[in-house]
Formats: C-alpha cells, sequence, structure tokens
C-alpha cells in the first residue's frame, strides 16, 4: 500500500510546491500594543501587502530617523505613507517603506514595514538587526514638537522592552554613517539623552 501510495504522495508535494503562490502575510511578526500605545496598524492605512520578503532578522538596536523632506502642515499623513510605499516599491526597488514605525506630526504612529524584516537605506550602513523609527518631516529645518517626542519615547520604549533593546543601542542613523539623518532637531534629543533617560523611566515602571 505505502508503495503505490508514497510516489503518488511525492509527486503531489513536487506539484504544490511549485504552484502554491509565495504566500508572505503569515509570515508578518504581528506586535500587540498596549492600550495606552494607540499605533496605526497596517490594515487599518492601507498598506499594501507584500509582493516579497527578506531573510528575517533579530532586533538588537532602535535606530530614530527623519523622512528628509519637508513636510507641509495639514498633510494627510495616510497619504503621504501610501506614496511613500509606491515610491519605495516602484522606483527604490525595496520590498516596503524602509522603515519599521513612522510617526506623523500629530504624534500619531502608524506600523510600515514588518518589523522583523531589515530596512533600507540609501545610505551606506547595514541596517539588519535595527528597529527603524522614522519622524515624518525634515528635522534639520522643523522642531520636533512635544506630541512626537513623547510618540519617539512611547514607542521606543515598547520596542526595547519587546526585543531586551539596552539602552545604548538607541541611537540615530548619523551614528552609523555620513548623513544629516535624523536631523539635528531631533538628534539633539538622541545626543543629550533626553529620549535614552525617559525611556528608562518607562522600563523600570
Ligand atoms: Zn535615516
Amino acid at each position: 500500500m505505502y508503495k503505490r501510495l508514497c510516489p503518488f504522495l511525492f509527486s503531489l508535494i513536487i506539484f504544490c510546491s511549485c504552484t502554491a503562490p509565495i504566500k508572505t502575510d503569515s509570515d508578518i511578526l504581528e506586535l500587540n500594543y498596549p492600550a495606552t500605545l494607540p499605533v496605526i496598524r497596517r490594515a487599518d492605512w492601507g498598506w499594501q501587502p507584500l509582493k516579497r520578503t527578506l531573510p528575517t532578522h533579530a532586533i538588537s538596536k532602535i535606530t530614530l530617523h527623519h523622512g528628509g523632506v519637508d513636510y507641509p502642515p495639514g498633510k494627510d499623513p495616510v497619504k503621504y505613507l501610501r506614496e511613500l510605499q509606491q515610491w519605495s516599491r516602484t522606483e527604490k526597488k525595496w520590498i516596503d517603506i524602509p522603515y519599521h514605525f513612522m510617526i506623523a506630526p500629530s504624534g500619531a504612529i502608524y506600523e510600515a514595514r514588518p518589523i522583523n524584516y531589515p530596512g533600507a537605506t540609501n545610505t551606506d550602513y547595514d541596517p539588519t538587526g535595527h528597529a527603524l523609527i522614522c519622524l515624518i518631516g525634515n528635522y534639520e529645518n522643523a522642531t520636533v514638537n512635544q506630541e512626537q517626542l513623547q510618540a519617539i519615547i512611547e514607542m521606543t520604549a515598547f520596542l526595547a522592552m519587546q526585543f531586551y533593546v539596552p539602552l545604548y543601542a538607541i541611537k540615530g542613523h548619523k551614528d552609523y554613517t555620513e548623513t544629516l539623518c535624523p536631523g539635528k532637531n531631533l538628534y539633539q534629543y538622541i545626543e543629550n539623552g533626553t529620549i535614552q533617560s525617559r525611556v528608562q523611566e518607562r522600563l523600570i515602571k
């Protein structure tokens, strides 16, 4: 019986593995946010599913970025995110938006690239192992408001707890390579330790 069944099963496995569509959504690591951290999930802002993936990574660092482009007051962040996703995939050939979380001027936090896939960069550092948080806008020019700073601290504290990231591994993009990112007006809060110390306060609560 088995002798007759096995070749059939074997060819079925070959057939299935050759014709099955590439299913990626189930590989995405979904995070459970506490009620105090109302992150807007991908499914709630029109994020388009991945068409391809990358080898996954384990988070050991948290790195802050800015968009690097002036952001007009009143611009709809959902429209911005949809356009950024489209541009990332078509122009840059990345799998998705380069960052894992995007923070709007209101302080609203949006999920972007799934956290278990390494981010992307136009510079020469390797983003493998980094959780990437991006403040939408250009913080060489704009100042960081209290809602944004609070959102950065809450998101960073959550990720630090979730992935056991030490405070010294919370840095800015410019700590890894030649770039202005995340802009001097955001970087000052990393350089003077404000973000790290306020994250620490949350970790010991
Ligand atoms: Zn950056």
